[in-house]
């Protein structure tokens, strides 16, 4: 079965999908995106992807008409061509074509791409040890909750990473600040407490660390929202991150050195067993018992 992809109307294998080189994706990056996993052929929180997205576009002034144009549809037909039953769906959607000026011409029609792949699976190997992340200092823009196509400080800080033997990234301000990864969220569980940075405007406000608050309810774990320094991070007794792909990866080794024991720990189990019976509660499949 191919990987397909969806242009402007168009569908067709993803080999062959074009746009043009005068996008202002191409050009300047000038564009949004979501990503979207289904299981068994059913988007998982398809609502607060689209409603993220929605933000995203007025972050970025860009006119996207969702109920002319609603994504819906072509996601529910894209799932129906692929025929994969466990499927990455990325959605983008940029300003459009134009000759390459910074100034946008008025009235553009903007352009969407969708792909649908065979959802990708993390090894069970690094589950079970733990992703090992670096620090790397905060490079972004300050507009972060808007989910961008620009993503070059991501791309260059998860090379360093690879680069230097990590997993993974953590930005961290010149103050200390904990932001998040280079794709996805950062928690840190001190005392039975779980704690994330702040839902500002320096974060992608993720979809996941939505649901694993609601995870972390159901499993009776005080939730605290509040600034992480560097300090906490390295002293916490667990640490983990969040995203639609990752779902809930242990950090096991930040900056060479290990967090806790230097293993995933129970906290972390508890809310991943919690999140994978929840998730796949919702498409009706069978719960996962949590561990003890
Ligand atoms: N932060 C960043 C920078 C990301 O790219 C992502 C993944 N899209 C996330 C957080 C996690 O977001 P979500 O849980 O909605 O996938």
């Amino acid at each position: 079965m191919p990987e397909i992809a969806y242009v402007n109307g168009v569908w067709g294998p993803v080999a062959e999908a074009k746009v043009s080189i005068e996008d202002r994706g191409f050009q300047f990056g000038d564009g949004i995106y979501e990503v979207i996993v289904a299981y068994d052929g059913r988007p998982f929180l398809l609502d607060r992807h689209i409603e993220r997205f929605r933000h995203s576009a007025e972050g970025i002034q860009l006119h996207y008409d969702f109920a002319a144009r609603p994504v819906e549809p072509i996601i529910r037909e894209g799932l129906r061509r692929c025929g994969f039953p466990d499927v990455m769906i990325y959605i983008q959607i940029t300003r459009g074509a134009a000759p390459r000026s910074h100034l946008p011409p008025v009235g553009m029609t903007p352009t969407v791409v969708m792909t649908f792949k065979p959802l990708p699976r993390l090894p069970e190997s690094l589950r079970e040890r733990g992703a090992k992340v670096m620090t790397v200092a905060e490079t972004r823009w300050a507009n972060c909750y808007i989910k961008a196509i620009t993503l070059l400080p991501n791309t260059l800080a998860k090379t360093e990473a690879a680069e230097g033997g990590y997993d993974d990234a953590i930005f961290v301000t010149a103050e200390g600040e904990v932001r998040e990864c280079t794709s996805s969220n950062v928690f840190i569980i001190h005392d039975g407490h779980l704690m994330f940075p702040p839902r500002n405007e320096s974060v992608l406000h993720g979809i996941t660390q939505s649901f694993i608050m609601e995870c972390a309810e159901a499993v009776d774990m005080p939730i605290r929202e509040q600034q992480v320094m560097l300090k906490d991070l390295r002293g916490a007794d667990e640490v983990f991150l969040s995203s639609t792909l990752q779902e809930v990866l242990g950090i096991t080794l930040i900056d060479g050195k290990p967090v806790g024991d230097g293993r995933v720990g129970p906290w972390t189990k508890k809310l991943y067993a919690e999140f994978v019976a929840r998730s796949r509660n919702a498409r009706g499949a069978v719960a996962v018992a949590a561990p003890r």
